[in-house]
């Protein structure tokens, strides 16, 4: 690890750019990118050299399992990101998406009869979770995502891990997260932060007391749409335990991802800056609109979890949802198919709008939907992912929406 440092957004630029990378050996010129490296056999010189190849360490040609430079740079410098990590002997693993990630987080830290604790308002593959962990003899339970009460009443002699996830990526709710992990940790559990929405230019959550923090890099690090990566950081600890389970499983992705991956991690700051900007936009304009019922956007002022969000947060991006007053599901169908400018489709963080309907009530174990002090008519969700294009043109779209809704 070179201790390259700067800001977050020199850092962007400079991190995982090693000379040796991006050059050709005994060349002191090089490139700018790490080129792809595609392999799976490394040569050695001789045997004594195949010998010592077996080092266990990081960054050394070994066999592809272990990646080459193009994973490497791009591992490294999400480290770098990680506010806490680099200088703690911490690391990166990659795995081939965000839910892989976490399952790999998981697994790194639960032994059977433990108990994992996940917040309500977990992403849905990570509910799912609970059955591959149950298979394995270990037990899942939730609690409300911002109730730290109920959080330190349901740890139990076998509880070995939380996984928490704020704001939650279809409801929004911000968790206390140095609450609940200083909480956690005061009672011996490992804290897993599902940090995608915010990633760590918005969110350090190393430093915040997370002590594995998991992405889908699907998101925003990709962020053109076209690639399926996670990862998860963590300090020296609990990086040596993330790397063997990793290495056990045959986890490694491909070269030509991890270099997507870096390009657009490249950009991925002005990207953020842009979408959350348009995204409180957007916000503001539906929180006046009398069809909204509730804007549930961390970073609007007034909305649910915005004072945890400006105390703990040094950034946002673009997704957000909203409900709607009253109405039907066909009539929000008839909404989201009057837009123009939003495609239909899961998955959020790239240059392009998408909107999705949520329907969060079946995904809830012990809190309800819609949210306490709501009126029960008002539970059709609406999640915006807003990307690159004019906020003009996305409230124009909005606009019309709201009017086949009005007919629906
Ligand atoms: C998308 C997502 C994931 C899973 O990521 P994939 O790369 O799609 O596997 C995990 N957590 C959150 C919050 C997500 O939105």
């Amino acid at each position: 690890m070179d201790d390259n440092k700067g800001a977050p957004d020199t850092l962007l630029v400079t991190a995982g750019r090693r000379a040796e990378w991006t050059g050709a050996p005994g060349s002191s010129l090089h490139v700018v990118n790490p080129p792809v490296w595609r392999a799976s056999t490394h040569l050695y010189p001789d045997m004594a050299s195949l010998r010592a190849g077996a080092a266990n360490a990081d960054g050394a040609f070994y066999y592809g399992r272990r990646g080459a430079p193009s994973q490497w740079a791009l591992a490294e410098a999400l480290t770098q990101l990680e506010p806490g990590a680099a200088e703690n002997g911490g690391g990166t693993m990659l795995y081939p998406s965000g839910l892989a990630a976490i399952a790999g987080a998981v697994l790194t830290v639960l032994r059977p009869r433990d108990v994992l604790l996940m917040t309500d308002n977990a992403y849905e593959p990570s509910r799912a979770l609970a059955r591959l962990l149950a298979d394995f003899g270990m037990e899942t339970r939730w609690f409300a995502p911002t109730d730290l009460a109920a959080f330190e009443a349901a740890i139990c002699e076998r509880t070995r891990a939380v996984l928490l996830e704020s704001p939650g990526s279809l409801t929004m709710e911000v968790a206390d997260i140095p609450a609940f992990t200083a909480a956690a940790r005061a009672r011996g559990l490992i804290s897993i932060l599902d940090n995608t929405w915010a990633g760590p230019l918005g969110f350090a959550a190393l430093a915040k007391g997370a002590d594995i923090s998991v992405m889908s890099l699907t998101k925003h690090v990709g962020g053109h749409s076209d690639l399926m990566l996670g990862s998860a950081t963590a300090g020296a600890q609990w990086y040596q335990g993330l790397r063997r389970q990793a290495h056990l499983m045959g986890n490694v992705v491909s070269p030509d991802d991890a270099v997507l991956g870096l390009r657009g991690l490249r950009t991925m700051g002005l990207r953020l800056e842009r979408s959350a900007a348009s995204a409180l936009t957007l916000a503001q304009w539906l929180a006046g609109r009398g069809e909204v019922a509730q804007v549930l956007c961390p970073m609007l002022p007034g909305a649910p979890g915005h004072d945890l969000w400006r105390r703990d947060f040094t950034g946002g991006c673009g997704l957000f949802s909203f409900v709607l007053r009253g109405g039907s599901s066909v009539a929000r169908d008839a909404l989201i198919d009057a837009l123009r400018h939003f495609g239909i489709g899961y998955s959020w963080g790239g240059f392009e709008s998408l909107a999705v309907p949520i329907d969060p009530a079946p995904l809830r174990s012990v809190t309800p939907w819609p949210l306490p002090g709501a009126d029960p008519a008002d539970r059709f969700g609406i999640r915006l992912s807003i990307g690159l294009e004019d906020p003009a043109d996305l409230i124009a779209d909005l606009e019309g929406g709201l009017t086949a809704w009005r007919k629906g």
